[in-house]
């Protein structure tokens, strides 16, 4: 059996305002990730500094912990084979304009700034992130999609 991961990812506020939460849960979705959490909230400046840490002090900090602030986000949690990098690829480069066609950040967006997703980064990210905006009894791990048949049957 295949190792599973998990990821940390969010519509950013600026995907929930244009109506793209449904279009952003496909593309995982349809993928064969398997989602175990969702929920919808606004971000509080101790939960963007948290999950932004990494940024403080880069000139572009106090526009992002702004923007993350800007209006509720959809805070989710998917599990399943390389999920961490299979969901970065889905979601396209950080510069939407650099971004591969058929990416949801080349697909919806324009500018870095404004573009609509967020993903996890490394495991360690991962974990930290979920963290932030989880309790793991939040999470539903507790039944079978797809994904779990095909790679149980996967020697590796
Ligand atoms: N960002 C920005 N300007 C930059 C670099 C990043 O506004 O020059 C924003 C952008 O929204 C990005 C987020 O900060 O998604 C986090 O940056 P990171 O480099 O971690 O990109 P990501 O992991 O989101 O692709
Ligand atoms: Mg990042």
């Amino acid at each position: 059996m295949l190792r599973e991961e998990r990821t940390f990812i969010a519509v950013k506020p600026d995907g929930v305002k244009r109506g793209l939460v449904g279009e952003i849960v496909r593309r995982f979705e349809r993928k064969g990730f398997k989602l175990i959490g969702i929920k919808m909230l606004d971000v509080t400046p101790e939960m963007a500094e948290k999950h932004y840490g990494e940024h403080k002090g880069k000139p572009f900090y106090p526009r992002l912990i702004e923007y993350i602030q800007s209006g509720p986000i959809v805070a989710m949690v998917w599990k399943g084979y390389d999920v961490i990098h299979g969901a970065r690829v889905i979601m396209g480069s950080t510069k939407p304009n650099e971004a591969q066609v058929g990416t949801i950040r080349a697909d919806f967006a324009l500018v870095k700034e404004y573009n609509v997703v967020h993903g996890s980064d490394s495991e360690e990210s991962a974990e930290r992130e979920i963290a932030i905006y989880f309790n793991e009894n939040e999470i539903c791990d507790e039944y079978d999609n797809m994904a779990e048949i095909v790679i149980e049957k996967i020697d590796d």
